[in-house]
């Protein structure tokens, strides 16, 4: 089996638990031992916004494991929350923000990197505070909800000249890795026919079916990983053409003015084509390619855990690596400490929202979209 050259290198689940069971006293006794040694770099400082889901469930613990960046603060509605964040990262309760207060991190040279983990309608605001508050930002996925506003915040990191990248855990994981590598190196063929679903069953209506905080509905939250393993199976390209259609509503009660569920294609210039589906009525999450030479398929395809790729040739020998999220943490501080732009950048953010929005053009107007990338 080929190296894949993105997979970024950490060790294997083993040694990295045994590292992180053993590594204080393992650590003093090295630095005894060699004291010629030039210290590692400092770790760079993140500060959380928005504690809510994913930034307690995932983010956190991600964060115990991450080796080139660790919490120096939070920004947050509820001082509870700042506290016991404060308290498990070892803060001082001086860097515990409000939404109000947010800006003030410009005054905390601790911090480095603002991670925005909000309702979707929040991000570009908060990214562009934190543009101007001089940090590097890292954007959870959508980046925005529109395209005016996914150009504003892009266009405030490159004035501030911060870094951005987006929340995109799945480039970090290996088997989307190799789905990149077979996309690139055309082990099969062209990928041309392309398909992929991703939705969960919402049980009670949220933010997430609220416009005005979600920007839309599933295709917004789920739906966009659908785009994203098109475009990586597309080797990067982005749509030319889009077609969609919304499902009938079986709650309207709950998705008054956000979609329950949507079909729609994407079309390549290669002449590649993708029909995916995304839904907050049933529970799915699978992708799959399909060239003259062989197939590739994820299912499940999208999860923190668990994904399982198998390909024309048998099931993927690849090992799953401990945490998608401490990866793309970790590679975020190299890309700011190196000068580098991130592999999940702001720019692919705001292409996504191009596509997402000629989506929801084509499905509105029932017509083949341009997408005006
Ligand atoms: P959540 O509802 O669990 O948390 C949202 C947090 O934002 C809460 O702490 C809430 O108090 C806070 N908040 C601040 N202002 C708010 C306001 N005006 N209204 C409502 N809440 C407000 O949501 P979540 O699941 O943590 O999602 C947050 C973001 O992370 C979303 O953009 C979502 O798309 C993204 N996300 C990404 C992944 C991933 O795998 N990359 C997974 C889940 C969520």
């Amino acid at each position: 089996m080929k190296m894949n050259p993105d997979l970024p290198a950490l060790p294997s689940r083993r040694t990295f638990l045994e590292q992180l069971a053993v590594g204080g006293a393992a650590a003093l006794t090295f630095a005894s031992r060699t004291r010629a040694q030039p210290a590692p770099p400092k770790k760079l400082g993140i500060a959380i916004v928005g504690l809510g889901g994913y930034a307690s469930g995932q983010l956190a613990p991600a964060l115990k494991l991450t080796q080139h960046v660790e919490v120096r603060g939070v920004v947050t509605g509820s001082p509870e929350k700042g506290k016991k964040w404060a308290q498990a990262f070892g803060f001082p309760e001086t860097s515990i923000y409000g939404y109000d207060t947010m800006h003030r991190i410009a005054d905390n040279p601790g911090i480095d990197i603002v991670y925005v983990v909000t309702p979707n309608a929040l991000h570009a605001q908060q990214v562009i505070i934190a543009a101007q508050a001089g940090k590097h930002v890292i954007s959870e996925k959508p980046f925005t909800t529109t395209v005016a506003d996914a150009e504003k915040a892009l266009a405030a990191c490159r004035a501030a000249k911060v870094k951005l990248s987006i929340g995109y855990r799945l480039h970090f994981d290996p088997f989307h890795q190799e789905l990149k590598r077979l996309a690139r190196e055309k082990d099969f063929g062209l990928l041309a026919k392309l398909t992929g679903a991703n939705g969960f069953r919402m049980g009670q209506k949220v933010w997430r079916a609220d416009y005005k905080l979600a920007g839309g509905g599933p295709l917004m939250d789920m739906g966009i990983y659908c785009v994203q393993a098109a475009c990586m199976a597309a080797d990067g390209a982005a749509p030319i053409v889009v077609t969609a259609r919304e499902h009938p509503k079986t709650r309207p009660e709950m998705f008054t003015d956000v979609e329950e569920g949507l079909d729609w294609t994407m079309e390549f210039a290669t002449g590649a084509k993708a029909e995916l589906m995304t839904s907050y009525g049933q529970n799915v999450g699978r992708f799959r390619a399909e060239g003259a030479g062989g197939w590739i398929n994820l299912d499940p395809a999208f999860g923190y855990r668990g994904i399982k790729l198998t390909t024309s040739r048998g099931p993927s020998a690849l090992a799953e690596l401990p945490s998608q999220q401490a990866l793309q943490m970790d590679d975020f501080a190299l890309c700011v400490r190196e000068g580098r732009e991130s592999r999940v950048s702001g720019e692919m953010g705001l292409r996504d929202m191009k596509i997402i929005e000629a989506i929801y053009d084509a499905a509105r107007t029932g017509r083949r979209t341009l997408v005006k990338i």
